[in-house]
């Protein structure tokens, strides 16, 4: 059985300012993870890219953006190329969180060009899937995310799932407190692994699949336990130190 190295990332969304970031920065610092321990990483602000590069460097904490645009170069006023986030040195950059997905209407097909984009630009695209309450009370579940996965897995090379992450966040357990069942992720992270597995059998394997959706410190373990979960994808409790470094401590 292939082992895969746990990965803990906080999103902060759009939260903080130079002062309470360096606090909560140091605070990661002070935690002083090792090699043993989950990956840690921290998805900032664009604005922040730069702090989080000076101050991380050479630790053991990762950093990332939130979003980038899905052309390489241009007349795209506002937006962030992936080259840019890689010239602050991000490992990661999330593409298609629910609340791009919703609020700023990014289809599938953005996704797919946003993945393309950060992969030639050698960042790790953290590619959020997940359905919402009404598609979960229908119990579509399923047919939801291989729709999401689908234009990914007609579109990337099989080689390519070897460099990208894939954060099940069912969009009614975003910041509502609301956890899925950790039986409840580990059917749909199997479900997303066997989904990769059809065009990329090996990468599949060390394909890591976070959980997303009101992660806390308190439900972090009966999560980690899960053969298919590994590692997690921290909203709100990614802005508190000390529970965030809880919260990565638990994955193994
Ligand atoms: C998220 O924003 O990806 C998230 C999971 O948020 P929360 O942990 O606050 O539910």
């Amino acid at each position: 059985q292939t082992v895969r190295r746990p990965l803990v990332m906080g999103n902060w969304k759009m939260h903080g300012n130079l002062q309470e970031n360096a606090a909560l920065l140091q605070g990661l610092l002070q935690a002083g993870f090792s090699a043993e321990e989950a990956r840690v990483a921290v998805c900032v602000p664009a604005p922040y890219l730069a702090q989080a590069q000076a101050l991380l460097q050479g630790s053991a904490v990762h950093w990332g953006a939130q979003n980038l645009c899905r052309e390489p170069v241009g007349a795209f006023t506002g937006e962030v190329s992936a080259r840019m986030l890689a010239d602050f040195a991000c490992r990661y950059v999330l593409v298609g969180h629910s609340e791009r997905r919703t609020l700023f209407g990014e289809s599938d097909h953005d996704v797919l060009q946003k993945v393309g984009q950060a992969l030639q630009a050698g960042l790790i695209p953290v590619i959020c899937v997940g359905e919402t309450l009404a598609q979960h009370d229908a119990g579509t579940t399923e047919a939801v995310i291989a729709a999401q996965l689908q234009p990914l897995l007609a579109g990337l090379a099989a080689a390519d799932w070897t460099r990208v992450v894939v954060a099940y966040e069912p969009v009614w357990a975003i910041g509502t407190g609301k956890v899925a069942t950790p039986e409840y992720a580990q059917k749909v992270h199997a479900f997303i692994r066997a989904q990769v597995a059809e065009e990329a059998a090996e990468a599949a394997q060390g394909l890591q699949i976070l959980y997303g959706g009101s992660v806390k410190a308190e439900n972090a373990a009966q999560l980690q336990a899960m053969l298919d979960i590994d590692g997690a994808l921290v909203g709100g409790a990614s802005l508190k130190a000390d529970e965030f470094v809880k919260i990565c401590r638990s994955f193994r």
